[in-house]
C-alpha cells in the first residue's frame, strides 16, 4: 500500500520538538471496572463516541500528520461492540505500522484470538494485584482474577509481539506484592512495568525509587537495561528466584510524579467524545467530533491538531491539577 500524501511539509511536533507519532485512542467512556485510583466515582453515563467510520477518519488524518502508532484504549475498549472491526479498520490505514491495545483483560480470553488477526500487536492488560479478594476491592466491581489470567494466557497463545502488565502502586494496597507480580508477570511470557499513580482518583503514589527498593526487598535484583519502552517507560533487567529456579526478565518503570516522565513524550491523546488532548495533565481540549461531524475538510482538521499540539506543555503539571482533573477514563488512558 502506497503512503497517503502528507497533510503537512514535516512531521508533527510539539513547541518543544518532541515528533509526535504516537496516538493514545479512548474508544469509549464506559468501563466495566471503578478502579479506586482511576475513576471510583464516574457515573454511567449515555455516551455518543466517535463511530467507526470517524475513528477510522481520525486515524487516516493523523497518519497523514506523522502518526505511526496508536493504542486503542477507554474506558474499556473491549465493551465497544465493533472493537474488532474498529481494529481492522485502523490496520487499513497508510502509515500506520502498528496497533496496541490497553485492557482490563475481563472479556482477553475470548477475544486475543481474533484481535491478533484483525491487526493488534501489542497487549497490555491492568494487573494491580494477585489477590482475588484485593482485585475486587480496587476495581470495584466483580473482577475476576481467574479471567484475567485466562486473558493473558489467550495474549500469549495468540502470538503478539508484546503482553505487558500494568500495575498502579498504591500505598497501602498492593506494596506487599510486586516481586510476586514480577514473577507471575515473566512465568506467564509478560514484561510487567509498575505505575506512579496520578491523583485522578483515590490513593497515594508510591514513588518509583521506592517501588525499586521493595522490588530488591521482595527478591528482585535490579540492573540497568539498554532497551527502552516506547515514549515514558523505560525499562530495567530483573533477576529473582522462582520455586528454587533462577529466573530474569525486564521489569518496567513508569515514574509518572517523580520522574522525568515528559521528556520522551511522543503522543497526543483522543478522548472516546473525540475531544483532543496534547497533554495527559492539561485542561486545553480541541473537540473534533463537530469537525468530523459538520463537513469540514481533512486539510482544516490537520490544521487545527497541529496547531493543539503545538501548544503542548513541556510538562504536565499533574501535582498542581490534583483533583480538578476528570479521570483516566476520560482522558484517553
Ligand atoms: N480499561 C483499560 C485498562 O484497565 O487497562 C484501559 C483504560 S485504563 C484508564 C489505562 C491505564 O491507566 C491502566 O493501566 C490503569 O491502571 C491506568 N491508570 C488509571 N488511573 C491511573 C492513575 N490514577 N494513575 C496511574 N495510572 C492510572
Amino acid at each position: 500500500m502506497s503512503p497517503a500524501p502528507p497533510l503537512a511539509d514535516r512531521p508533527l511536533a510539539d513547541a518543544q520538538g518532541r515528533t509526535i507519532s504516537y496516538l493514545r485512542l479512548s474508544l469509549t467512556d464506559r468501563c466495566n471496572f471503578r478502579c479506586s485510583y482511576c475513576a471510583p466515582l464516574a457515573p454511567e453515563q449515555p455516551e455518543d463516541p466517535l463511530s467507526r467510520a470517524e475513528v477510522a477518519r481520525l486515524v487516516a488524518i493523523m497518519a497523514r500528520l506523522g502518526v505511526r502508532r496508536v493504542r486503542l484504549t477507554g474506558g474499556e475498549p473491549t465493551l465497544r461492540r465493533d472493537l474488532v472491526e474498529v481494529v481492522r479498520d485502523v490496520g487499513a490505514v497508510p502509515g500506520i505500522e502498528e496497533i496496541a491495545l490497553t485492557t482490563n483483560g475481563q472479556a482477553l480470553a475470548e477475544l486475543a484470538a481474533p484481535l491478533r488477526e484483525a491487526g493488534v500487536t501489542r497487549v497490555n492488560v491492568s494487573l494491580d494485584t494477585l489477590d482475588p479478594e484485593r482485585l475486587r476491592a480496587i476495581s470495584g466491581r466483580a473482577a475476576s482474577l481467574d479471567r484475567i489470567v485466562a486473558g493473558i494466557q489467550a495474549a500469549r497463545a495468540a502470538g503478539f509481539a508484546s503482553v505487558k502488565l500494568n500495575a498502579v502502586v498504591a500505598r497501602g494496597t498492593n506494596e506487599g506484592e510486586l516481586g510476586d507480580l514480577v514473577r507471575f508477570g515473566w512465568r506467564a511470557g509478560a514484561t510487567v512495568r509498575f505505575i506512579e499513580l496520578m491523583p485522578f482518583g483515590l490513593g497515594e503514589p508510591v514513588p518509583i525509587a521506592e517501588v525499586k527498593t521493595l522490588l530488591a526487598a521482595q527478591g528482585v535484583r535490579l540492573e540497568p537495561d539498554a532497551s527502552r519502552g516506547w515514549g515514558p517507560a523505560y525499562h530495567m533487567r530483573g533477576h529473582a528466584e522462582d520455586g528454587g529456579r533462577p529466573v530474569t526478565g525486564l521489569v518496567g518503570f513508569i515514574g509518572a510524579m517523580t520522574e522525568n516522565f515528559c521528556e520522551g513524550c511522543n503522543r497526543v491523546r483522543v478522548a472516546a467524545d473525540g475531544s483532543l488532548r496534547a497533554c495527559l495533565g492539561g485542561r486545553e481540549r480541541l473537540s473534533l467530533k463537530p469537525l468530523l461531524r459538520d463537513g469540514t475538510s481533512d486539510e482544516v482538521i490537520a490544521g487545527q491538531i497541529v496547531a493543539a499540539l503545538a501548544q503542548k506543555r513541556e510538562r504536565h503539571d499533574l501535582a498542581r491539577s490534583a483533583g480538578q482533573l476528570v479521570s483516566m477514563i476520560g482522558t484517553g488512558g
